[in-house]
């Protein structure tokens, strides 16, 4: 929930901030969904960047849609995502992927009785892969579009950044320090965000792929050097990757789900 969303927004696109006088005569072309996670970002970014970042994206992609006819609404941002890496670190919260596959068929269940028929999760963290979930949900709702963004995946990074960003580097912090600045620490207080390479060359190569652990690939938590993060970078990338979600949903809203191909 932004705190400075004005109680007078009339056509607010978070669900949190509307009301049921608002929504129960609205038609909605499509509903975003946000999802983060809960977990140690390096030493100077708070436990909730993921969340920060799916909602703020979520609402500026949404709001831009919107200010171009979009009837659009964007659920509450999910806290919790698959950690189970980083299980160790203290008060780190972990989710399952079958009980996150359980908590977005309840939600799209919940939609598709409602005539909702276009759903996005919008996800921050690397360990959601909603892409199983969604082969598997399919199926059972056909007529409704279930799609996913990745957003950290989306740009070149070297277009707006120094050092490649895995977790908590300097996407991520320029990020924050354009929308939640007092929740950053000096970044001198950062570590360095150094990855362990593994000691298997198939694995170092990552054709052969496991799970990292998380307590014993990164001495602070980190990958990815934090240390030249800025806000206008941050706010930069942004502008961009919003606008092009923004015209994504307003492509989308107007197209028929079942109609998606020439
Ligand atoms: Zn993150």
């Amino acid at each position: 929930m932004t705190p400075n969303t004005p109680a007078s927004d009339r056509n607010p696109v978070l669900l949190s901030a509307m009301h049921w006088k608002e929504v129960k005569d609205r038609e909605f072309d499509l509903v975003v969904l946000p999802w983060g996670a809960t977990e140690p970002h390096n030493l100077h970014l708070p436990f909730g960047t993921d969340i920060i970042e799916s909602e703020v994206i979520a609402e500026r992609s949404a709001r831009y849609a919107a200010d171009r006819g979009t009837r659009i609404a964007v659920l509450p941002t999910i806290p919790y995502g698959v950690n189970t890496g980083q299980m160790d670190l203290r008060l780190t919260i972990s989710v399952n992927p079958s009980t996150q596959l359980s908590i977005l068929r309840d939600i799209v269940e919940s939609l598709s009785g409602q005539g909702i028929r276009r759903l996005v999760i919008l996800n921050s963290h690397g360990g959601n892969d909603f892409r199983p979930a969604i082969r598997e949900l399919k199926p059972r709702f056909p007529r409704m579009f279930l799609g996913l963004i990745n957003w950290y995946q989306m740009l070149d990074q070297r277009r707006y950044f120094t050092a490649r960003d895995d977790h908590a580097g300097e996407m991520e912090t320029s990020i924050l320090l354009a929308v939640a600045p007092s929740l950053v620490l000096p970044l001198n207080e950062a570590g360095e965000g150094t990855e362990r390479p593994f000691r298997l060359k198939a694995l170092r190569e990552r054709w052969l792929w496991t799970p990292r652990a998380w307590s014993r690939a990164t001495e602070d938590t980190g990958v990815g050097n934090p240390k030249n993060a800025r806000a206008e970078n941050g706010e930069r990338f942004l502008a961009d990757l919003t606008a092009a979600i923004g015209d994504a949903f307003v492509e989308l809203a107007a197209a028929d789900p079942e109609e998606l191909y020439e």
